[in-house]
């Protein structure tokens, strides 16, 4: 796949310390277009849109806002919204957005059972950006990467 150059320089903001301090591909050694790539095939075999999971995401904010810090019940989920503090530029140049984080858990899972990235969703504002817009879960291994099978399974709650 020929690797566009404002590709390549959303890959450079990717890297760990250059907008986050963990960078967005965790320990993917794939570049950002590949694993596009394969995050969009495994959202067409679950079934899984873009727009609507982003929109899924951004009402599990909101509602969650709502906590005030504090983990509440929406719906069949546990979630928590922490405090934006600054904001974040988006890896592609197209956007700022708050540097929050919100997490989301089966609220009948035991804390002490729950594994993140397995059992929870950690995001924010500019994963759901990036999922909608640009269709990049981030990397395997990143703490903020949105799973496909974790968000089926648990949108689906
Ligand atoms: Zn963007």
């Amino acid at each position: 796949m020929k690797v566009k150059p404002t590709d390549k320089l959303a890959f450079e903001r990717m890297q760990p310390g250059a907008i986050t301090a963990q960078g967005f591909l965790g320990n993917d050694i794939r570049p950002p277009e590949e694993i596009i790539a394969e995050d969009e095939q495994a959202f067409a075999r679950l079934g899984l849109d873009f727009q609507a999971v982003a929109d899924a995401l951004e009402g599990l904010r909101t509602a969650g806002e709502r906590g005030l810090g504090e983990p509440i019940t929406v719906g069949k989920l546990l979630v928590q919204v922490g405090d934006a503090r600054g904001m974040l530029p988006c890896p592609y140049g197209d956007g700022l957005f708050h540097k929050n984080a919100v997490s989301a858990r089966p609220a009948d899972l035991p804390q002490e059972a729950c594994v993140e990235g397995e059992d929870m969703l950690v995001f924010s504002d500019i994963s759901i950006h990036l999922l909608r817009v640009h269709h990049f879960c981030q990397g395997l291994g990143s703490p903020f990467r949105l799973e496909p099978e974790l968000l089926a399974r648990l949108l689906s709650l």
